[in-house]
């Protein structure tokens, strides 16, 4: 199967769907790839290395569009690149349709396969291609929190580890899923105090048997987080119920039962957020004060550390796509129940219920 990697043309999207790693394996079995020029270099990747790797470099997206059977991309196809889809030509990248109804009439006209990454689901029904990204988020999390708990950055001045003779910084983490168990394991390393709440009691079990000394569990309701965030210094949420939106946790007036120059990082706001203060920001301008309290929401955090999270990501999708590759996506469907529940649309129709029932379409 050919393939195709065109650049990230998404505003301040740097990461690539494939690296000079994943053109040799595209190569060793026989695939050719094509990759537009310097659609590593956000990523740190050469247009060199991807050529010595085994591709084809093309110096138009227009080039890599007409010459691909499938298409591995990073974020959705924005609105130049719509007609340069190909009837039944294959799209493997994060879509997202439920959230544009756009993307979606788009995708039904050009009749292209359309596989999602973040539908693609194991039988324990986790997000294979999801959870790479909740790792970074989750670790970045206590990086960017840790950073605005500086007094020079509005936070508190609190130094997470502490030092000898001074009590270590206090953590909450709100969730204890992909994100918090990552931010909870940086910031226990880190040395500080913290503490992970969660409505799943078999989720609190395991954490307590799995996390260090430094890290407590106790169970998210309204009257324990009341008590925790007037000692927190940095505070994290990380909580999803899959498909709605996130719940306010901390509302309005709870921001007064804490320390002035506290931070709140609210990982959760790709949906809705788990603050009622929380509003979505972006990385040139992360932080906003309500109420003396310091909020990060950036809602694309993946995106700062563009390599870390190429890698991580493609880590993941590669075994699907040379599956893909492989086999033709119809055979690799039958094949493999997880990528079929990636197919959201196929030749104009839409095969994936949650994208029909966004918008009242036909299924
Ligand atoms: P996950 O499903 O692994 O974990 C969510 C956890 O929240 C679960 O353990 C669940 O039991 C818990 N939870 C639900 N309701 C709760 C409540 N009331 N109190 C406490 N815990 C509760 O999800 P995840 O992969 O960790 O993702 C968390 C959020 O982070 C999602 O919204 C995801 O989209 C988002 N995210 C954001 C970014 C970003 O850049 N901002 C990046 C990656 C992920």
């Amino acid at each position: 199967m050919i393939i195709g990697v065109p650049k990230e043309i998404k505003n301040n999207e740097n990461r690539v769907a494939l690296t000079p790693a994943g053109v040799t394996a595209f190569s060793r079995k026989g695939h050719p790839v094509y990759v537009q020029k310097t659609a590593g270099h956000g990523s740190g990747f050469s247009d060199e290395a991807y050529a010595e790797a085994g591709a084809v470099m093309l110096n138009t997206i227009e080039e890599v569009y007409a010459i691909a059977e499938m298409i591995i991309k990073v974020k959705e196809p924005i609105a130049s690149e719509y007609p340069l889809i190909r009837e039944n030509q294959l799209l493997f990248t994060y879509f997202h349709f439920a959230s544009s109804e756009e993307l979606t009439h788009a995708m039904i006209a050009q009749k292209a396969i359309c596989l999602a990454y973040e539908t693609v689901e194991k039988d324990d029904r986790s997000l294979p291609l999801l959870v790479p990204m909740s790792e970074v988020a989750g670790r970045m999390s206590i990086q960017e929190g840790a950073k605005y708990l500086e007094k020079p950055m509005g936070g508190r001045g609190v130094l997470l580890g502490g030092v000898a003779g001074v009590k270590p910084g206090e953590v909450l983490v709100l969730g204890g899923g992909i994100v918090g168990t990552q931010a909870a394991k940086m910031a226990a390393g880190l040395g500080a105090y913290v503490t992970i709440m969660d409505i799943s009691l078999p989720r609190l079990r395991y954490l307590d048997d799995v996390m260090p000394a430094n890290v407590d569990t106790l169970m998210s309701n309204e009257y324990n987080i009341r008590q925790q965030i007037q000692t927190a210094d940095l505070i994290i949420g990380g909580v999803l119920i899959p498909g709605a939106k996130a719940p306010s946790l901390i509302t309005r007036d709870m921001l007064k039962l804490m320390r002035p120059g506290t931070v709140m990082v609210d990982v959760a706001i790709d949906q809705g957020g788990c603050f009622e203060t929380s509003k979505a920001t972006t990385h040139q301008e992360p932080t906003y004060v309500v109420d003396e309290i310091v909020h990060y929401c950036v809602a694309n955090m993946p995106g700062a550390v563009p390599y870390t999270s190429t890698l991580a990501l493609t880590n993941a999708t590669l075994p699907y796509a040379l599956q893909l590759a492989d086999l033709g996506w119809q055979a690799a469907c039958i094949k493999n129940e997880e990528l079929r529940k990636g197919l959201n649309i196929v030749q104009g129709t839409i095969v994936y219920k949650g994208v029909s029932e966004a918008f009242g379409l036909p299924f």
